[in-house]
């Protein structure tokens, strides 16, 4: 497939945080948006009055950010047949125009950095690092996948055949497609998906995380401004029954599903159940992502990513390092340094510049959390522990925690937040150890921090996962360069932001005409 007509795109700049003369107005115009009220309500709206519930900042669940008023089934199937009656227009207007669409909503999107910002931090409760990386991410996925949708739908793929006999292939949208996205990456993830399956020609029915529909409903708001109808691009809010209206509804030709493991599965079942055309299921789920050191590992790098993907983002990133495996004779000497990092790290106000480590989305996250460490502590095992300030207990924080145990095995689940797991290991035993790794049957991200390069080879030729990173953190896979997905229990692939993603949302036809 040509790459060779894709203009040169380059990653979103961001905002150099670093800078005071950027960064100390930034916070002052952040201040001035503290106390405005979002609200978020599904874009095709009824005449009938629906309840609407309150949406609080996760690190002071005393503040409200806004509110949400959950889409009635009326209004899901409004929804959804408005984006059928809509979708053959849309997928008419070729690669180009939807493309420009795109792309103009990305610039949108820069142009309202202050308030993507500020909803990141108050909705989501990001440290305004993270809220930086979503923005960027959101805009890079609009901008890739604009450029993919040029790519791949703008002419004919000429195929050989017999002289007088002439072959093409064409792609096309498959129709309505259901993006569910989930609250850790509330813009970024919400927006790729949609923006894939709009690049290929789909109509889009979205529907975000319960916990940050304030965020979505701007971005969506921010892409009808920029030019893409309202109806090929809608907004459904609601919690898990609403997002089960959508994927049992059988004019859904496809789903593309970030969240756990257990809801994808539950959404592959409700699609198989429907008596409909077989659908496209994307799903990116969880993970159980390690990260093995060696004796050969440089100390200070090693502390620096380790502390950077197991406790950025609060540990509330799927690609987050949930368990370091330590080669035993070096174990001793990383984990004095690590516990140095981890000690310095300051936990907090996510709107706090200093914070680095915010609250866990919500109090039913907080408390599985708790249980889990509670569970570990009384095998006695827990290593370290940072205390809380008494004043965040308004919020929705998880003191960051090192646990020792003796296998990834031990683990039966995903533990979304601020604990790492640690477990020592010799050096003979590195085959165990990447068996034990594929054992847990996810495949999302590994580490590995060696100088060896038989190492290397061996840890990359067995371990089946989506995403390996080596001598660095595991976490930030930046828009095509480093595509992001995982197997098994990790979700379906193709990986976002790479070159066959969007291939994924589209079907295929072939003509072949005898002249
Ligand atoms: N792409 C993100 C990263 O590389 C993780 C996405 C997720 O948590 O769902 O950190």
């Amino acid at each position: 497939l040509p790459r060779d007509i894709l203009p040169n795109r380059v990653n979103s700049a961001g905002v150099d945080l670093a800078d005071p003369t950027v960064r100390e107005p930034l916070l002052k115009r952040l201040a001035a948006l503290e106390a405005r009220q979002w609200h978020a309500e599904p874009t095709c709206v009824s005449d009938a009055e629906g309840e609407t519930a309150p949406i609080t900042k996760p690190h002071d669940l005393s503040q409200t950010v806004g509110t949400r008023r959950d889409a009635l089934a009326e209004e899901v199937a409004e929804a959804i047949a408005r984006a059928e009656a809509i979708q053959p227009g849309w997928d008419a207007l070729g690669g180009e125009k939807r493309a420009l669409l795109l792309e103009a909503a990305a610039d949108l999107f820069e142009d309202h950095t202050d308030e993507i910002l500020s909803l990141c931090q108050r909705e989501a409760g990001k440290t305004l690092v993270d809220a930086v990386l979503e923005l960027r991410e959101a805009v890079d996925f609009l901008r890739y996948y604009a450029g993919e949708a040029r790519r791949l739908f703008s002419a004919p793929i000429p195929l050989p055949g017999p002289t007088g006999e002439e072959n093409r292939l064409t792609l096309a949208g498959r129709g309505v497609f259901a993006t569910i996205s989930p609250w850790n990456f509330p813009l970024a993830i919400f927006i790729g998906p949609a923006a894939a399956a709009l690049a290929a020609g789909n109509t889009v029915v979205a529907k975000p995380a319960e916990q940050t529909p304030l965020i979505a409903a701007l971005a969506v708001r921010l892409c009808h401004e920029a030019g893409i109808p309202e109806d090929v691009f809608q907004l459904i809010t609601g919690a898990g029954e609403v997002g089960a209206m959508i994927t049992s509804d059988p004019r859904i030709a496809g789903v593309a599903f970030t969240g756990s493991t257990q809801t994808a599965q539950a959404i592959n079942r409700s699609l198989a159940a429907r008596d409909a055309p077989i659908a496209t299921f994307i799903a990116e789920t969880g993970g159980q992502n390690a990260m093995i050191v060696d004796s050969t590992a440089l100390p200070e790098q090693v502390t620096r990513d380790v502390v950077a993907s197991a406790f950025q983002s609060a540990g509330q990133r799927c690609s987050a390092l949930r368990v370091l495996y330590l080669q035993d004779d070096v174990a001793d000497g990383m984990l004095e340094m690590i516990r140095g990092a981890f000690e310095a790290l300051s936990i907090g106000d996510p709107e706090d510049l200093a914070t680095d480590v915010g609250p866990v989305i919500d109090p039913d996250a907080q408390a599985a959390l708790e249980r889990h460490v509670a569970r570990r502590e009384q095998s006695g095992r827990t290593i370290w522990r940072r205390d809380l300030d008494p004043a965040l207990a308004s919020g929705c924080f998880v003191a960051p925690t090192i646990i020792e145990m003796d296998s990834i095995l031990d683990l039966k689940r995903e533990n979304f937040g601020p604990v790492l797991h640690v477990v020592r290991f010799k050096a003979e035993d590195l085959p165990q150890v990447v068996r034990d790794i594929n054992a847990t049957g996810y495949g999302l991200t590994l580490g590995l921090h060696s100088r060896l390069e038989a190492t290397r080879e061996y840890v990359e030729r067995h371990a089946r996962v989506g995403n390996f990173y080596v001598n660095r953190n595991q976490i930030g896979a930046v828009v095509e360069s480093q595509p992001f997905g995982g197997e098994g229990l990790s979700g379906t692939g193709p990986k976002a932001g790479g070159p066959h993603y969007v291939l994924r949302f589209a079907t295929e036809r072939v003509v072949c005409i005898d002249t």
